[in-house]
């Protein structure tokens, strides 16, 4: 048998034997899932986040020794929200933001409909008026004026609100994809420093499960405004929140970025820390509709994670950056949360 066929050979007969070990049985379903999930492990495009959860299920499928078809179709179905559950909310998200979007445009359009129509009522009087062709020109020119200029801000408001994420008022995920990219490329070019900080609430599901989906918003819009104005402070003048080095984004979900261009990765750490500590410090009081105060004092911690570009990467920085800037997130929710971890040496 040529060696390599041989040591192939050799390493499927160890596999079996530890899976003999393990007290998997001879069932070819079992074996062949649990060797598929230790194969999807090394994939590359997997989140480290995503690799751990896979190992963690390995384990947990191996301690429970429980191989029963019910069971089978548990391990199934949690291997596939570990591999799909990022996709699926970044579908999520994307499907929110359109509709959103749709609703917006149409809006602008039965407007712009109702502009249209006075400027035809406008125009028809003065044709029919006593007035001279020279003052009819004149009043003309400015409803048209009008119109433009209307038009004009509703395209800004409209290109605005394309990248705002409604609940939080931050750059939404397409705006943070586009930005990131086109800041890593300029950075790069410029031999400038960029660091990514990525930020997410700890035990959120916990949370809403105690307050409710609706607390939960009002508790994602105090981590927004901790995000805004530090933003406002970075960036050095007021309304500068969403302007300048500083680019905080709701990501997805209960997760945050922010992207800092021209920032080393011990002044992003800097800045990681100050975030979790503010969110950490907010006074975050829960009021029903007619303003009466059900809690008060209540904490909301995140997990941060940050990374600096690195030149070297070759490419898809954005990319390599954003799983650094994971990896880093994961760590501080391994390490208990309400952290920041970041590798400075790096
Ligand atoms: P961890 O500390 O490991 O991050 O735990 P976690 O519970 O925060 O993480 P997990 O990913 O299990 O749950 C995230 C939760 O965030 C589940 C989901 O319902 C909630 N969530 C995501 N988006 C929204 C939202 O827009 N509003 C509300 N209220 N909750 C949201
Ligand atoms: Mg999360
Ligand atoms: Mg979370």
């Amino acid at each position: 048998m040529p060696t390599s066929l041989k040591s192939r050979a050799e390493e499927w007969d160890r596999l079996i034997a530890r899976l003999d070990k393990a007290g998997v049985p001879p069932d070819v379903r079992w074996r062949t899932l649990i060797l598929y999930m230790r194969n999807v492990r090394g994939f590359y495009f997997l989140s480290e986040r995503q690799k751990s959860e896979i190992q963690q299920l390995i384990v947990d499928t191996l301690k429970a020794r429980d191989y029963t078809d019910r069971h089978y179709e548990e391990v199934v179905k949690r291997q596939e929200e570990i591999l799909l559950g990022p996709h699926k909310e970044k579908l999520r998200m994307t499907l929110d933001e359109s509709e959103g979007l749709l609703r917006d445009f149409r809006d602008l359009m039965l407007r712009k409909k109702g502009d249209v129509q006075e400027l035809e009522v406008l125009t028809v009087g003065l044709v029919e008026s006593e007035k001279s062709p020279k003052e009819m020109i004149s009043a003309m020119r400015k409803a048209f004026h009008e119109v433009v200029h209307a038009m004009e801000t509703d395209m800004a408001d409209l290109t605005r609100i394309s990248m705002t994420d409604a609940l939080t008022q931050l750059y939404n995920r397409r705006a943070f994809d586009e930005h990131l990219s086109a800041s890593a490329e300029a950075c790069v070019q410029a031999g400038q420093p960029l660091s990514l900080i990525m930020i997410d609430i700890d035990h959120f599901k916990r949370f809403n499960d105690t307050y409710g989906h609706r607390i939960g918003d009002q508790a994602l819009r105090v981590v927004a405004k901790v995000l805004l104005l530090h933003g406002e402070e970075v960036n050095g003048r007021p309304d500068a929140g969403r302007k300048g080095r500083y680019f905080p984004a709701r990501y997805g979900g209960e997760e945050f970025a922010v992207v800092l261009n021209r920032t080393p990765l011990e002044e992003a750490a800097q800045m990681g820390e100050t975030i979790r500590s503010r969110v950490e410090h907010y006074n975050f009081t829960i009021q029903d509709n007619s303003g009466n105060v059900l809690h008060e004092g209540v904490r909301i911690t995140v997990s941060v994670g940050v990374a600096r570009l690195d030149p070297a990467w070759k490419g898809a920085w954005a990319e390599n950056l954003l799983e650094h800037a994971d990896k880093h997130l994961y760590q501080a929710k391994e390490s208990g949360r309400n952290k920041v971890c970041c590798v400075l040496e790096e």
